[in-house]
C-alpha cells in the first residue's frame, strides 16, 4: 500500500526536489537558507502540518493533531557548503533515473523523503507523532541548535537521521546501502605558543615556540590508538619570520576523534595538559614556554549502544520485508544524530538519499531509489510508532 502511495506522487516529489536544489542555502549564505526554510514550510503547511521556529532560524515541522504516547524525530538541516558564487547550482536530469545538484543527496533528498514519509503515514494510517527538525547550519557543525539537541530536543522516544545513504560500491539500482549506525565524535584546539624571540647568532638569548611546538606534537601523536578508534592530529602548525630568527610564537590547531564520550573526555584533557605543561626552560633568560589554548569544538560521538543497535535491527527488519540490501556502517564523520544520541535519544543515520560524491560538484542520488527508500524510512517509522 506504501510504495504506489509514493510511486503516484512521483512527479510532486521530483519537483519540490527540484526546488529546493535551485534554492542556494550554502550556510553562510543566510537569506538563502531561510528562503529554502520557507518553501519547505510552505510545502509542509500545504500539507497540513505545522511549522514551528526553534531558536531562530531553525524549522520543527509537526502534525498538530498527533496522539499516541511514541514520538520520532527526523533530524535534517537546509544548509549545503555549496557557495552562491561557485558553478555549482543547478539541478540536472542524468540518464537511467540519476539526478546531480548541490545539495540533492546531502540532505534535499532526505527532506523530501522525510516530508513523504510524514504525509504517507498521516494520511495512510493515523495522525502518529513523527516531527521532523531542520537545521540551518548543520555543515558547520550546529552551532545555534546543538544545546536544543541535548538539553533534550523534543524528548522522542527514536531519533532518525536523514544524511545521505553510503552505496557501497559504485551508486547504481543494486547496490547495496550503508545506514549509519556509529559516528566517531570530534573535538579540536586552537593553540598559541610562546617562547622568547632573539637573533640566531645568540640562540642563549632566546626560546624557540617552534621547538616548544615540537615537544607537545610528539607527545599529541603519541595518543593515537587506532584500534580503540582514537586519533589525534596537529594539522596546523604557523611560526617564525625568517632562518636567522629565533622564533618567538607558534600558532596552531588540533583535533582528534574518538568513538565514546569517555575516550573523548580522557583524549581532551590529555591534549590539554600536554599543551599547558612546559618543556623549556631559558635560565639566564628567566623564561619558560608557555601556551594559551583554546578548545574550538567538542562533538559527542553517537556511540555503538545496545538502545541504538535495537533501531538498527528494526531498520534491517524492515528493509528485509521490503527485498532493500541495507548494512549497518561506521562512519568518522559527525552528523546531529550525534546529539540525539548523546542527549540518550536511540539513534540511526544515513536513512536518506543514496548518494554519490557529496559535498562535491559530482553530487548525485538514483531517483527510483530513494523513492524506495521513501518506503524503508515510512515502514520503519509506522513500526516504531504503532508498536
Ligand atoms: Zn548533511
Amino acid at each position: 500500500m506504501l510504495q504506489p502511495w509514493i510511486d503516484e506522487r512521483k512527479q510532486d516529489i521530483e519537483t519540490l526536489l527540484k526546488e529546493l536544489v535551485e534554492i542556494n542555502t550554502y550556510t553562510a549564505n543566510t537569506a538563502g537558507v531561510d528562503r529554502g526554510m520557507d518553501t519547505l514550510s510552505r510545502v509542509a503547511q500545504q500539507m497540513g502540518f505545522t511549522v514551528e521556529a526553534i531558536n531562530g532560524r531553525h524549522r520543527l515541522i509537526r502534525n498538530a493533531k498527533a496522539h499516541g504516547n511514541k514520538r520520532v524525530l527526523l533530524i535534517s538541516h537546509m544548509d549545503t557548503v555549496f557557495p552562491p558564487d561557485g558553478d555549482f547550482l543547478h539541478y540536472e536530469v542524468l540518464e537511467d533515473g540519476f539526478v546531480r545538484g548541490p545539495g540533492v543527496g546531502d540532505i534535499k533528498g532526505g527532506l523530501v523523503m522525510g516530508l513523504y514519509a510524514m504525509l504517507a503515514l498521516k494520511e495512510l494510517y493515523d495522525d502518529y507523532d513523527v516531527q521532523m527538525i531542520v537545521s540551518a547550519d548543520e555543515e558547520k557543525g550546529s552551532p545555534t541548535i546543538r544545546d536544543w539537541y541535548m538539553g533534550g530536543h523534543v524528548g522522542a522516544n527514536w531519533a532518525i537521521g536523514l544524511e545521505p545513504g553510503f552505496p557501497q560500491g559504485q551508486l547504481s539500482a543494486t547496490v547495496p546501502l550503508g545506514v549509519v549506525r556509529q559516528r566517531r565524535g570530534y573535538g579540536a584546539f586552537l593553540f598559541k605558543i610562546t617562547g622568547l624571540a632573539s637573533h640566531s647568532g645568540t640562540p642563549h638569548l632566546g626560546l624557540n615556540a617552534l621547538e616548544a611546538a615540537a615537544q607537545r606534537i610528539v607527545r599529541i601523536h603519541a595518543l593515537n590508538q587506532w584500534d580503540k578508534g582514537i586519533s589525534t592530529n596537529v594539522g596546523m602548525l604557523n611560526g617564525g619570520i625568517s632562518p636567522n630568527t629565533v622564533p618567538g610564537e607558534v600558532t596552531g590547531a588540533v583535533s582528534f576523534r574518538y568513538e565514546t564520550l569517555l575516550d573523548g573526555e580522557n583524549t581532551r584533557d590529555a591534549v590539554e595538559q600536554i599543551l599547558t605543561a612546559t618543556y623549556l626552560k631559558n635560565e639566564e633568560m628567566g623564561v619558560v614556554d608557555q601556551a594559551e589554548v583554546t578548545l574550538d569544538a567538542f562533538i559527542p560521538p553517537m556511540e555503538h549502544t545496545p538502545e541504538n543497535q535495537k533501531l538498527v535491527d528494526i531498520v534491517l527488519q524492515e528493509a528485509e520485508k521490503l527485498g532493500h540490501h541495507v548494512v549497518p556502517i561506521a562512519r568518522g564523520g559527525g552528523s546531529d544524530a550525534n546529539f540525539t544520541s548523546a542527549a540518550g535519544t536511540p539513534s540511526i543515520c544515513g536513512m536518506g538519499a543514496p548518494a554519490h560524491g557529496i559535498h562535491t560538484t559530482e553530487e548525485m542520488i538514483h531517483l527510483p531509489m530513494m523513492m524506495n527508500r521513501i518506503n524503508l524510512l515510512a515502514s520503519t517509522i509506522y513500526r516504531l510508532v504503532s508498536e
